[in-house]
């Protein structure tokens, strides 16, 4: 799959499928896509996540023991549908406390009103994803059900016990004063804290309730513990923001360490005037991934190095490592 045609389909974000076909679907948990039935497809050595949609101007058909997505009545792409493990290919990415207490305007996490899965119930899917042969590396993430200190408590807990299964493990939090020492003592080997958006007014309008100079200070202490290339942030493009203040966004976290992904903005159907959202062209994420290689490599950081969430997983956005093809 060509990167222009990876990144079309990012900004499309989803495909008309006949759900018969793909069995289990993912329905994640967390993050701005929750709630969404959603596939992974692959082509070559590049992977893309769509949401089910029969009304999306991608069409997926199945030939003999592949599929062939259509775009405007034209063969863009030949692959095959990839199964997942938990939540994503190769992993288990756990969703802890499936509710939050912030009201980030683009999520639809705190409106679906989910659940806490108990320890007990993390370890069982562990242990079941670790008996198919599978398991690569281990991810969890968690929204904040009550306090960030009892969510970094409740993943550390996990995290020790996660540690018997010998593959990496990420975790990606909202940061508190110890998280970085708690988590680096429990063995966690990547840490994801998301900063959403880079622009300073566009933060204060949608992350109400989060501090985004806590979460770079955070990052940066991160960066120290866990070094360089293994610490990751979240930076969502079309809340608003412009060209110009993402690379200035991108040259501040590339230079503590932290290597932004870049995610295109989705809204989801809770949100609906809530917030602005101008999901990003292929074009526009094209220009925006190239910027980011550009800069990851003046900083010496190598996206393609990380083992645990959406990095290697590369789902959703353009891993600037892999998904360019120059
Ligand atoms: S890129 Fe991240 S959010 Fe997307 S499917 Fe992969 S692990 Fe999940």
């Amino acid at each position: 799959m060509k990167s222009e045609v990876k990144a079309k389909m990012i900004a499309i974000g989803s495909a008309d499928i006949d759900e018969d076909a793909l069995g289990d679907l993912t329905v994640p948990t967390a993050g701005p896509g929750a709630g969404k039935k959603a596939f992974f497809f692959k082509s070559g050595n590049r992977r893309v996540r769509l949401s089910v949609n029969k009304d999306s101007p991608l069409k997926v058909f199945t030939k003999n023991d592949h599929v062939v997505i259509y775009y405007d009545n034209e063969e863009l792409v030949t692959g095959k549908i990839e199964p997942e493990l938990v939540h994503c290919p190769g992993q288990a990415y756990i969703t802890v406390s499936e509710k939050c207490i912030f009201d980030c305007k683009f999520c639809p996490v705190p409106k679906l009103g989910g659940r806490i899965k108990s320890f007990k119930e993390v370890i069982k899917l562990l242990e079941k994803a670790y008996d198919t042969g599978k398991m690569d590396s281990i991810s969890i993430t968690s929204g904040v059900s009550e306090t960030p200190d009892k969510e970094v408590e409740r993943v550390n807990e996990i995290v020790l016990e996660a540690k018997k299964y010998g593959v990496p493990i990420g975790v990606s939090v909202y940061p508190t004063n110890k998280s970085n020492k708690i988590l680096k003592a429990a063995g966690v080997d990547e840490i994801k804290y998301n900063v959403e958006t880079m622009d300073r007014a566009v933060f204060d309008e949608v992350c109400p309730d989060q501090n985004l100079e806590y979460i770079l200070d955070k990052l940066e202490e991160a960066v120290k513990l866990f070094g360089k290339n293994h610490v990751f942030s979240n930076f969502i493009i079309g809340l608003g923001e412009n060209d110009d203040s993402v690379i200035q966004g991108i040259e501040e976290l590339a230079s503590i360490g932290v290597i932004p992904i870049l995610r295109a903005a989705n809204l989801s159907p809770l949100r609906e005037g809530e917030v602005y959202i101008n999901r990003p062209t292929a074009e526009r994420i094209m220009y925006l991934t190239r910027k980011l290689k550009e800069i990851l490599d003046i900083h010496g950081l190598n996206a393609a190095v990380s083992r645990t969430m959406c990095l290697p997983c590369t789902g959703c956005d353009m891993n600037p490592h892999i998904d360019l093809d120059e």
